[in-house]
């Protein structure tokens, strides 16, 4: 059966509300410690989620009588969100305090040891694993490692403590298998970090800049590139799966801003100029139909393939595996709530 996915137009946060409501949101969130999971963006981005959008959504729960606060854990990478100090000055900056969002901002590392499907491990952070419910405000746009980043990417990566981020970068990265390479370099070209080379007219990877994108396993026609464990967007759902499992399904929510539609993820200061015009606000109860709507109104506002066009992978790998989980449905029916 297909999920429902409420597209909200302008006025952008009336309608928010009104496509909130459709979720009844006093039976789900009423008394209930409510995290909501958004990713407040890099120092030097500026094309994360608006701080008026979850302030109003922060708004919307506790007219709901839920007690909502928001959550994000730190970074593995070393800019300006890796120590929690680091990221709440990084937050303060980009406008997001408890005074302009209406609750508690909580950043924190610590976790709580859970297992994956694939993943041997997946350290939920213990803010999320405690919360007995979720709003997943997430900003929809281009991810280099998994093509598109929404509400599973929103989780599975941003729900976890940075071991399990490293573990789902790491065990994405390629294996070499040298009897099949040829030397043609078709892999390098599209390796943005530059951590391939020829050796000897053989790929050498180095793992240390490694993204674990999966880009030159694609770009790759002999063969000669597998993944160690699995592409990084079955890691990436399996990692939100385990965030997932926490919670009963009714008790979380999604949100998406497909707005401001860059080709990298808000984590990078250069992440590109907006690809096409703002879409809107995307609502639904069920991750693997959010993230299904966004890629396709994505691909329909651009007017091709836009992953494609990006040499990325096919996002929807990460659909297909929350689907192996059991934890969502990738079928979905779009509503548009516009108006006054
Ligand atoms: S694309 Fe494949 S065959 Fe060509 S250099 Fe890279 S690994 Fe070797
Ligand atoms: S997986 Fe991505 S980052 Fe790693 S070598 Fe291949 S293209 Fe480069």
């Amino acid at each position: 059966m297909a999920s429902k996915v409420y597209l909200v137009k302008e006025p952008f946060l009336t309608n928010l509300e009104k496509a909130m409501g459709k979720f009844d949101l006093k039976r789900r969130f009423s008394g209930k410690s409510t995290a909501v999971k958004a990713h407040m963006g890099e120092y030097e981005n500026l094309n994360y989620v608006r701080p008026v959008l979850l302030g109003k959504a922060v708004e919307i729960l506790q007219n709901a009588y839920a007690k909502p606060f928001v959550f994000d854990s730190p970074t593995s990478y070393h800019r300006k969100r890796h120590t929690v100090r680091d990221y709440i000055d990084t937050a303060r900056r980009n406008g997001f305090t408890k005074e302009t969002i209406g609750c508690e901002i909580k950043i924190s590392d610590e976790a709580l040891k859970e297992k994956g499907t694939i993943l041997k491990r997946v350290n939920v952070c213990r803010d999320i694993a405690d919360a007995e419910a979720m709003i997943v405000l997430s900003h929809g746009k281009g991810h280099v490692c998994g093509a598109y980043g929404g509400a599973i990417k929103n989780l599975g990566m941003g729900a976890v403590d940075i071991a399990t981020k490293d573990a789902i970068h790491d065990n994405a990265a390629p294996l070499i298998d040298r009897e099949k390479c040829t030397g043609c370099a078709a892999c390098i070209e599209v390796c943005h970090p530059k951590a391939n080379s020829l050796k000897n007219r053989k790929i050498s990877i180095d793992y240390d800049k490694c993204w674990g994108c999966g880009r030159c396993i694609k770009a790759c026609k002999y063969g000669a590139l597998k993944p160690k464990l699995a592409f990084f967007n079955y890691l990436l759902a399996d990692s939100a799966g385990a965030v997932l499992r926490k919670f009963q399904r009714e008790n979380v929510l999604y949100v998406t801003m497909l707005m401001s539609i860059a080709p990298r993820c808000d984590c990078n200061p250069r992440s590109g100029m907006s690809a096409m015009p703002d879409i809107g606000i995307l609502v639904s109860d069920d991750i693997a139909a959010i993230d299904a709507a966004a890629i396709d109104l994505i691909n329909k506002t651009f007017g091709k393939d836009w992953f494609e066009s990006l040499k990325y992978r096919n996002p929807k790998e990460q659909i297909e595996m929350i689907e192996k989980l059991g934890l969502g449905s990738g079928k979905c029916k779009l509503e548009e709530i516009g108006g006054n």
